[in-house]
């Protein structure tokens, strides 16, 4: 890839109310993302960003005036990383996300990040200060060779140990099963190499509505044709037989591995050391049943 473009800008701020279910505010100290996931959900931003690059080959970074009562966050949930990676590569030049952790240091703020990458070891021990922090690394495939054709983050081998760090320094980790690729990603290999790191599965669909979805179709034409009648069923006819068969699979799975199987998080009240849950956020609204019947 070659060097993204760079701009700096001046914000208000950098915090702010979200109607998103799981936080309170989210913050992103970066407009774009330089990880260029093929599949990116953020990428709907662009539109807002005066950039006709395309999505993943700009960064804008954010300059924002000090945050003047930090304290109002105490006990609020703050989701950094809702429409970038809070740990893009440039991340390590321009300190933005640091810049920001320490903005709120003793503040009190419930900390959610999200990132593809290894960077945020480098603020660990900020990091574990907040209360019920916990940090999320998107992992879709065990196959380096599939997750370098979808984006440009880091192995996954360096997240899950990344992953690892963490959960052996206190902190709750989640390991976000996004997208999953049907008959690419195994859900099940993931959560036995990740279970032993991490306190909370999340499995997430992926989602065709977007721009990307001629791309995502022509890579499955070429490099899977085997599926591309299962994609045409499932994206062109919407077919949910798919997602509600893997639902009925991954209760069973759990029910062997001795995993709990959910639909909603509450991972955060419970202790540490317990084994992690697993929660379906595939289509739920429609295939709830199944999921609370544990698949039987
Ligand atoms: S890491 Fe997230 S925000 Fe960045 S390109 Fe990938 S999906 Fe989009």
């Amino acid at each position: 890839m070659t060097d993204p473009l760079i701009r700096h800008i001046d914000t208000k701020g950098v915090i702010s109310k979200t109607d998103l279910p799981v936080c309170d505010y989210a913050a992103n100290p970066y407009v774009g993302c330089t990880h260029a996931c093929r599949y990116c959900y953020a990428s709907f931003m662009k539109r807002f960003t005066n950039h006709p690059e395309p999505w993943g080959t700009f960064l804008d970074v954010k300059h924002w005036p000090e945050i003047r009562d930090p304290s109002k966050y105490a006990g609020k949930e703050i989701f950094i990383g809702s429409v970038t990676d809070p740990y893009n590569p440039q991340e390590a030049e321009f300190g933005r996300t640091r810049e920001l952790l320490e903005q709120l240091r003793g503040s009190g703020a419930k900390l959610s990040i999200a990132t593809k990458s290894d960077l945020v070891i480098r603020d660990l021990d900020l990091i574990r200060e907040f209360p019920d922090a916990r940090v999320s690394w998107s992992i879709n495939t065990l196959d380096e060779s599939f997750r370098a054709d979808m984006d440009s983050a880091v192995t996954i081998v360096r997240r899950l140990e990344a992953m690892r760090r963490f959960h052996d320094a206190g902190v709750r980790t989640t390991c976000f099963i996004s997208p999953i690729f049907p008959g690419i990603t195994d859900p099940r290999e993931i959560i036995l190499r990740a279970r032993d790191r991490c306190n909370l599965v999340w499995l997430e669909n992926l989602n065709l509505r977007g721009s990307f979805k001629a791309d995502i179709m022509g890579y499955i034409s070429e490099r899977h044709p085997d599926l591309v009648s299962l994609y045409d069923r499932i994206y062109g006819g919407r077919d949910m037989s798919y997602w509600s068969d893997l639902d009925t699979e991954m209760a069973g799975f759990c029910r062997e591995q001795g995993l709990e199987y959910v639909t909603n998080d509450d991972s955060m009240s419970r202790p540490f050391d317990d084994p992690p849950i697993v929660v379906n956020y595939f289509f739920h609204e429609r295939i709830r049943k199944s999921s609370k019947n544990g698949g039987a």
